[in-house]
């Protein structure tokens, strides 16, 4: 599963948008898009991310954009602004 998410092409590490917005920033699980910020069953191309993991929710957007900073600059980052659960 994890491999066929974009961990191994080959050894290079590819960003993909689908890659960053099924992949929690947290804890690096694969989780799923839902519907609204409550909402823990999957809805393709909700506006909210929920990772089982974490139990928690994030925007779609805020958490695949932590992911590509994490992956670019290769730190823990508090750089983008966003709510924390
Ligand atoms: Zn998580």
């Amino acid at each position: 599963m994890r491999r066929s998410m974009g961990h191994n092409y080959g050894g290079v590490w590819t960003v993909s948008p689908a890659w960053t917005s099924q992949t929690c920033h947290q804890c690096g699980e694969i989780g799923i898009r839902v519907s609204d910020e409550t909402a823990t069953s999957e809805m393709k191309r909700g506006e909210f991310f929920y990772c089982a993991e974490c139990d928690e929710h994030f925007h779609a957007d805020i958490n695949a954009s932590r992911n590509i900073i994490h992956v670019q600059q290769k730190k823990m980052s508090s750089a983008v602004p966003g709510r924390s659960a």
